[in-house]
């Protein structure tokens, strides 16, 4: 059996292929990279949910097989929720996670320690060539500190300390350590038995 992760991101892939492989012996597992390629939507929906729908979708019809795709953000409270589905690309194009973190931390400068909540959310999709739909999605609570730390994860990790993992960044945490609470990796062992029962 055959599923297709609309994604480029070798380390999501794997990830994918790990937890997906518990639930589904003999699943195989491709990526963007090992299909024809075919013009990739762009990614305009205002929720997570829309984006990866958006994206499963396509996947489906350009390979005709069972697609997932993800989408995700950091969404801040003191900034209504944003930047969400623009996180990737919050300080503009070309996508730069420097530029977006010192972004965040100029529009954060007067907000006072304890009104720094934010929360990351993932939203996974899989479609069915056959129709059938599934959302899920993980979320990871914790806080925007003020400078800097650590060199590990992506994105924001640096400036982002979990509510489950208090005093070190996403970004000093371990991937194991940063899989256990995450936003990803909560929607994706979540996914994995539903995904079993739709594919089987
Ligand atoms: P995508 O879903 O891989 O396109 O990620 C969207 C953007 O959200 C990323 O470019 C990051 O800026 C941010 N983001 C999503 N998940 C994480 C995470 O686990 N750590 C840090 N940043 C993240």
């Amino acid at each position: 059996m055959r599923l297709f992760v609309a994604s480029r991101n070798a380390g999501k892939i794997a990830e994918m292929q790990r937890i997906l492989a518990a639930h589904l012996p003999g699943v195989e597992v491709a990526g963007l990279d090992d299909v024809a390629p075919y013009d990739e939507p762009v990614e305009d929906q205002p929720t997570f949910e829309g984006n990866a729908l958006l994206k499963a979708r396509a996947g489906v019809a350009a390979t005709g097989l069972p697609s997932i795709a993800d989408d995700s953000g950091l969404c801040v409270d003191a900034l209504n929720g944003m930047p969400g589905v623009l996180s990737a690309r919050w300080s503009g194009l070309p996508k730069s996670d420097e530029r977006n973190n010192r972004l965040l931390l100029d529009q954060l400068a007067d907000v006072p320690d304890g009104a720094r909540g934010a929360h990351f959310t993932c939203v996974i999709a899989l479609a069915h060539p056959d129709g059938r739909e599934l959302v899920v999605e993980g979320r990871m609570d914790g806080t925007v500190i003020r400078e800097v730390r650590g060199s590990g994860g992506f994105g924001y990790d640096v400036l982002f300390v979990a509510d489950d993992h208090p005093g070190v960044t996403t970004a000093e945490l371990s991937r194991e350590d940063k899989d256990a609470i995450s936003h990803r990796g909560k929607a994706l062992r979540e996914i994995a038995p539903l995904a079993a029962d739709l594919l089987r």
